[in-house]
């Protein structure tokens, strides 16, 4: 019932068109299956992943893969890892990169998404908009929603956006890759091993 419904829904998803005026057309891009584990709340696809089709099929995906320690079959499986944006087409560019995602697609497609979702052991905020839309913990600046990861609930995790840009964060925080990424691959390798059922549907 939930795959069918999951699949009914990511379908109805790539044919929005809520957006007319976006700079480069509307392609909303997004993965999810009802048995997905890991969810990965992003921002928008990127130029390369809008071409692409696919999202994070770009440097900032190999960046995240690698901090995740995980094969590009795994990530794309949907039946195990789902990936829902904040926006789902690509915004287009600003004078100081991407827009950001359109305001409109998160409160149009995002709950009626998760309770599509009722599998997932993890989630990961990946970035600022994701962050302040989903962190359990109120925060000011990213910095401070990363660095207080511990604070968070097991089952979510904040991480900065894996964008080749942020090179500068990455150095100037090194706890960061010294003590987040270890426990990061730990929660996912943990999440996508979990195969017992979901007790939300107990
Ligand atoms: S950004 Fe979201 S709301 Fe806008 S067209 Fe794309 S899928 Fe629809």
């Amino acid at each position: 019932m939930h795959a069918s419904g999951c699949a009914r829904l990511v379908r109805d998803i790539r044919a929005c068109r809520h957006c007319q005026g976006l700079p480069e057309g509307v392609k909303p891009i997004i993965q999810a299956d009802a048995g997905a584990r890991l969810l990965i709340i992003g921002q928008a696809p990127g130029a390369r992943a809008d071409a692409a089709g696919r999202p994070f099929d770009d440097p900032s995906g190999d960046r995240l893969r690698h901090w995740l320690a995980m094969d590009r079959a795994t990530f794309y499986n949907p039946g195990r890892v789902a990936i829902m944006p904040m926006g789902f087409c690509f915004p287009g560019r600003g004078a100081s990169g991407d827009l950001p995602p359109r305001p409109e697609c998160a409160p149009l497609w995002h709950a009626r998404l998760l309770a599509e979702l009722p599998g997932i052991r993890l989630t990961l905020l990946i970035g600022q908009y994701a962050q302040r839309a989903y962190s359990p913990r109120p925060f000011t600046r990213l910095t401070d929603c990363v660095a207080h990861w511990r604070e968070l609930p097991e089952d979510y995790l904040p991480l900065p956006h894996p964008s080749p840009r942020n090179q500068l964060w990455l150095k100037r925080n090194p706890w960061f890759e010294a003590e987040l990424l270890p426990e990061l691959k730990q929660r996912v390798a943990r999440a996508l091993a979990d195969v017992s059922n979901n007790p939300r549907l107990e």
